[in-house]
C-alpha cells in the first residue's frame, strides 16, 4: 500500500464511508455507512491517512463539511485525531444525479453488465449520458483535480465512474490511476450495446490497471478490447487500444473474515420457534432481478412437490432489503414477488406452517450474522452476481458445517468449490439441490465446508485491497 512519503490515496466512489443525520435535537450524529468498500478500506484510511471522495446522500452531510466540502471522518468522540481521514463530499443537482445514477449507471450498465440487454434503457435521446453520466463523472475529476498532489495514487470504484479514468488522465498523464469494477463484465456481444461502448473503453483503457472480481470477466473485457481493433497478451494480462496499455488482473473481493467468523450470536431456537420449522434454508439478496428471487421460488416449490416428507418440516426464510425503489421496475417486481409468495403459502402453508417467511427489511449485519447462524442451508441463486458476498458471510459465520447451494453464475461459485452448485432456472436442479443439501452425509458437508472456510480465510477482505494496490504500484513490463 503506499504510504505518506509516496503519496496518499485518494479513493473515489459512489458510496461514501460515512454519512451525517439528524439526531435528537437536531444534533448531527456521524454514522458509518455498511458495505464491503468500507470495510475494506476503512483500515489502512484510518491508518495512513488520504482522501476519500464520494457523494453525500446524508441527510446533514453538507451541515458539517468545511468549504472545501470536506470533513474529517470517522466522526465519532471517541477517535482519536491521527485516525481519522478526509471525505470529500459531491453534491449534485437532482437532475444530473437522476440522470447518472438511475439512468445511466442503473438502466444501462447495470442491466447491460449482469447480460439483461432487453432491461436496458438503451436510447440515446434520454440523455441519460449527457445530462447525467458525464456531468456527475466531470464533477468527481474535479474534486480529484483539487486534491491531487504528485505521488498520489487514485482508486476508483465501480460502473458508475467508468470515464473517471479518461478525465483525469487527460489532465494528469501521470497518475497512477487503478480502477476496480464491482459487477460482472458482460460478454462483448453484450458489452458492445451499450451507446457510448467506445468512450468507455477507452478511459478504462488509460487507467494503469483494472481489477475485476473472476478471470471469466477479464476475458470478456479482453474480448471487448480485440473486437475494437486492441491486441492482448493474455499471458501478460495486458492490452493495448490505440495509444493506451493497460494491466488487467482478477482480484476477487474477500469477506471480513474474523468479524463475521467471530461475532457470539444465536437466534436458531427463535427462529425454530417462530416459525414452526425443524429445517431453516436462507436466501438473502438486496433486491434485484439479478438476483431471481422468482425462480428460487420455483425451486423451493419443486422441492416440497417431488418430497413432500419435509412440508411442514422446512422453512424458507428469504430476506431481501428493498433497492432501488425509485425505479419503477423495482416497484413492480416486488409486488410481483410479494404476490406470488402469498399465493404459494396459500396453496402450501398450513395453520401451523408458512413454508417461506418474506422480509423487505435489512438488518444489521451483526444481526444478520444470528440469521447465518441459525439456518441449516443457504439457498443463494442469483442469474448472475458478480461476486455475491452474502455466501462468502455464510460460510465465514459457521465454524459448523453447513451446506451452501449456490449458483454457477455467481463469481463466488468460482472460489467456493464445496458449494452445490445449481443453475438458478432449472427448478428440478434446484429442488434435487435442496434434498441432497438438507440429507448430505457429515463427512461429505464438513470436506466440502472445509474447502470454502479456508478460501474465506485465506482471500479476506485486506488482501484483496493489498493485493489490488501492490499490483498496482508495479511497474507495467
Ligand atoms: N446485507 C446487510 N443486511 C441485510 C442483507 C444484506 O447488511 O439485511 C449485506 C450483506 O451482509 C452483504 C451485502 O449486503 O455484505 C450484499 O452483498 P452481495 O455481494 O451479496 O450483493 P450485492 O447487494 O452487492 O449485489
Amino acid at each position: 500500500m503506499p504510504d505518506s512519503n509516496e503519496g496518499k490515496l485518494i479513493v473515489v466512489s459512489n458510496a461514501e464511508p460515512y454519512k451525517h443525520v439528524f439526531g435528537e435535537g437536531d444534533q448531527v450524529r456521524c454514522l458509518e455507512v455498511g458495505g464491503g468498500l468500507t470495510t475494506a478500506m476503512n483500515p489502512q484510511m484510518r491508518k495512513a491517512g488520504g482522501l476519500w471522495i464520494a457523494y453525500g446522500r446524508g441527510e446533514a452531510d453538507f451541515q458539517v463539511v468545511d468549504s472545501a466540502g470536506k470533513v474529517m471522518v470517522p466522526d465519532f468522540p471517541e477517535t482519536e485525531p491521527e485516525e481519522k481521514y478526509g471525505l470529500k463530499r459531491i453534491d449534485f443537482e437532482s437532475s444530473v444525479y437522476e440522470n447518472f445514477y438511475r439512468g445511466y449507471a442503473n438502466k444501462i450498465l447495470w442491466p447491460i453488465c449482469h447480460t439483461f440487454p432487453t432491461r436496458a434503457d438503451l436510447k440515446k435521446e434520454r440523455g441519460y449520458w449527457k445530462k447525467g453520466y458525464l456531468p456527475a463523472n466531470e464533477k468527481y475529476a474535479q474534486a480529484v483535480l483539487d486534491a491531487y498532489r504528485p505521488g498520489d495514487t487514485v482508486w476508483i470504484h465501480d460502473y458508475h465512474l467508468a470515464i473517471l479514468p479518461g478525465l483525469i488522465r487527460d489532465k494528469i498523464p501521470e497518475a497512477k490511476i487503478g480502477l476496480f469494477w464491482h459487477i460482472p463484465w458482460a460478454p462483448w456481444e453484450n458489452f458492445l450495446k451499450i451507446p457510448h461502448d467506445r468512450e468507455i473503453m477507452e478511459s478504462i483503457m488509460s487507467a494503469d490497471l483494472f481489477g475485476l472480481h473472476v478471470s471469466d470477466y477479464v476475458e470478456n473485457f479482453f474480448r471487448c478490447v480485440e473486437k475494437l481493433g486492441g491486441r492482448v497478451d493474455r499471458d501478460q494480462g495486458i492490452c493495448e487500444l490505440d495509444r493506451y496499455s493497460l494491466k488487467v488482473g482478477a482480484h476477487p473481493l474477500g469477506v471480513n473474515y474474523p468479524f463475521f467468523a467471530g461475532a457470539d450470536t444465536e437466534k436458531k431456537e427463535e427462529f425454530r420457534q417462530e416459525y414452526g420449522a425443524e429445517e431453516i434454508i436462507l436466501g438473502v439478496d438486496r433486491q434485484d432481478y439479478s438476483k431471481c428471487i422468482p425462480e428460487r421460488i420455483r425451486g423451493f416449490e419443486e422441492f416440497l412437490l417431488r418430497y413432500p416428507d419435509y412440508q411442514e418440516k422446512v422453512t424458507l426464510i428469504q430476506r431481501t432489503p428493498e433497492s432501488r425503489t425509485e425505479i419503477e421496475e423495482y416497484q413492480i417486481e416486488q409486488d410481483d414477488i410479494n404476490r406470488e409468495i402469498s399465493a404459494f403459502n396459500g396453496k402450501h402453508g398450513t395453520h401451523q406452517w408458512v413454508p417461506i417467511k418474506l422480509f423487505w427489511e435489512g438488518i444489521p449485519q451483526e444481526e444478520l450474522i444470528g440469521e447465518y447462524r441459525a439456518a441449516d442451508v443457504a439457498l443463494i441463486t442469483p442469474g448472475i452476481d458478480g461476486m455475491n458476498l452474502v455466501a462468502k458471510e455464510f460460510v465465514a459465520a459457521n465454524e459448523r458445517p453447513k451446506a451452501l447451494i449456490l449458483s454457477e453464475f455467481t463469481g463466488s461459485n468460482r472460489q467456493l468449490e464445496g458449494a452445490i452448485t445449481v443453475n438458478p432456472y432449472d427448478k428440478e436442479e434446484v429442488a434435487e439441490a435442496i434434498k441432497n443439501a438438507l440429507e448430505m452425509e457429515e463427512k461429505e458437508k464438513k470436506d466440502r465446508w472445509d474447502q470454502m472456510r479456508r478460501v474465506v480465510r485465506e482471500q479476506d477482505l485486506p488482501t484483496w485491497a493489498e493485493d489490488f494496490l501492490t499490483d498496482l504500484n508495479k511497474e507495467i513490463v
